[in-house]
């Protein structure tokens, strides 16, 4: 018997401590794909979940599947339109089998914060009890008792940097066809731990401090009714309540083993959350630091100014610090500003330009600064990803202008777009290798985009929305003490909750 299984989901980080809301045209410049188009993605959780499914005789039915750039909340109206256009595709699609969502789990909406369970919940009274729903997520996701009991099984990315995105995919999918063979009762238990910290120190490649969770809990999946374990170092950048890391393990029908070993790796993480804090250097220090150094390039990790965890990408921090300790050696900076970018599209190639940058998208974390320089080149800003979660997906800068202060190269783009490797500079042709300075405004990908190329790299201490120490941050719906606003603060137990074990053995594949 072949099944029918829906599948969809809408896919965003946010950030609260931004003012920058995603609006509509974030999801159509991202990811806005139903019918046929979800069919035909090869790529990514999607390709990875239509594979696994075609694989094993179910036909994939598309629902509407919407993903964006990191961002500020979700508009509401923006938010209720995609969670309807899904519902129409599903109240549209037949008899289904079974549901299979792609999510991050940091999503949040002006009128949903807790979205993935706001949409897994509407989802949820569609269907009913006895049709399963498989998500997938990030393990950068904020899990909330919602989202658990509305799903029957959660399985996040194994790796950080994102790299197994396909596999991700591939996870789910074959936990839906476990489940419709009877071989998966599902029962979920998710223990968290009250650790807000930057992704840093989050690698999943050993040695580190979440590595090491990671390889213990792959070590255990698959033995006795061990399903699934996926570690989660929570996404930072959420002002919600009951925020924390910790692990989300699926078991097969023993709700007790699914507890005990969520509370005990959360224990182990919680273990380890004196070494997931970074050590940070004021911009002018690291400048200083690095002329210290032979050769280049010497990476400056602007983290607080992430576009990858929802910041808008505009802070001119470093290149203040640039312009005042180094305005001799040659740097890549990138800072988005539209009007900036406008104004040098409007110069021309050549044209001598003064402007002012920066802070402009989100003025609360600095000022602008006003600089001279020369339009050396300018680009529609359209790049394609070479791998990780948006692997062969199209990028969008929009307008963008390489404007030059001396060996200065501000790379100055209208759009905020999340880092992979290099694809952003090199669409610009910029010479790397061939810098002293390299601007990076991410927390860990930087470190696989330079691998082999970077001589040194310091993580900086600025003011933005995703800052390296979460100390920075008001975190007003937090009730109780947290890691690190208070270092010493302990625990009696991981914080657990469950999913509810639902009969989903009425719709049973051959
Ligand atoms: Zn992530």
């Amino acid at each position: 018997m072949s099944a029918r299984i829906g599948v969809g989901g809408i896919f965003i980080e946010s950030n609260h401590f931004t003012e920058q809301l995603a609006d509509r045209a974030a999801f159509e410049r991202s990811e806005y794909l139903c019918s046929g188009e979800l069919l035909a993605r090869n790529t990514g959780v999607l390709g990875g979940m239509t594979s696994v499914l075609r694989a094993n005789d179910c036909e994939p039915v598309p629902l509407l599947y919407a993903s964006a750039s990191p961002s500020g909340a979700v508009r509401a109206e923006v938010y209720d339109a995609l969670k309807n256009e899904l519902l129409e595709w599903l109240d549209n699609a037949g008899e289904l089998d079974g549901i299979l969502l792609c999510l991050h789990g940091a999503g949040t909406a002006v009128n949903a914060p807790d979205m993935e369970g706001d949409l897994a919940r509407v989802v949820r009274e569609r269907v009913g009890d006895t049709v399963p729903i498989v998500g997938t997520l990030d393990l950068h996701a904020h899990i909330t008792p919602e989202l658990l009991v509305n799903t029957d099984a959660l399985l996040a990315w194994e790796t950080y940097p994102h790299v197994d995105a396909f596999e991700t995919g591939e996870r789910g999918a074959q936990a839906i066809v476990d489940i419709l063979a009877a071989r998966l009762k599902p029962v979920m238990a998710m223990a968290k731990v009250p650790v807000i910290t930057s992704a840093i120190h989050g690698q999943t490649q050993p040695p580190g401090p979440f590595a090491n969770v990671m390889q213990e809990a792959k070590r255990l999946e698959g033995s006795g009714t061990l399903y699934s374990i996926s570690p989660i170092l929570v996404h930072p950048y959420l002002n919600l309540p009951d925020m924390g890391g910790g692990v989300l393990v699926v078991a097969n029908e023993s709700e007790t083993d699914a507890v005990a070993v969520a509370k005990r790796l959360a224990k182990r993480y919680w273990e380890k959350r004196h070494e997931l804090q970074p050590k940070t250097l004021e911009p002018s220090e690291a400048v200083r630091r690095g002329l210290q150094i032979e050769g280049g390039p010497v990476l400056l990790v602007e983290t607080a100014d992430c576009c990858g965890g929802g910041a808008t990408g505009d802070s001119v921090h470093t290149l203040k610090a640039l312009l005042a300790e180094a305005s001799d050696q040659s740097a890549i900076v990138p800072v988005v500003d539209p009007e900036a970018a406008r104004r040098a599209d409007a110069a021309g190639i050549g044209q001598a330009i003064r402007l002012q940058l920066g802070h402009r998208l989100d003025p609360k974390w600095g000022e602008p600064v006003f600089v001279d320089g020369i339009v050396s080149r300018l680009s529609d800003g359209a790049f394609t990803y070479a791998g990780g979660i948006w692997d062969g997906r199209s990028g969008y800068m929009g307008p963008t202008a390489v404007v030059e202060i001396g060996p200065i190269q501000i790379v100055v783009s209208s759009n905020a777009t999340y880092d992979w490797m290099t694809e952003q500079f090199d669409l610009l042709e910029l010479d790397i290798a061939a810098c002293k300075f390299v601007v990076a405004k991410n927390p860990m990908n930087y470190q696989q985009a330079y691998a082999g190329l970077m001589k040194a790299a310091f993580v900086l201490d600025t003011p933005g929305p995703t800052p390296a120490n979460t100390n920075a941050l008001k975190y007003t719906e937090m009730t109780a003490d947290w890691f690190p606003k208070k270092t010493g603060v302990t625990i009696d137990e991981p914080t657990v909750f469950v999913s509810r074990q639902l009969d989903l053995t009425t719709r049973k594949l051959d």
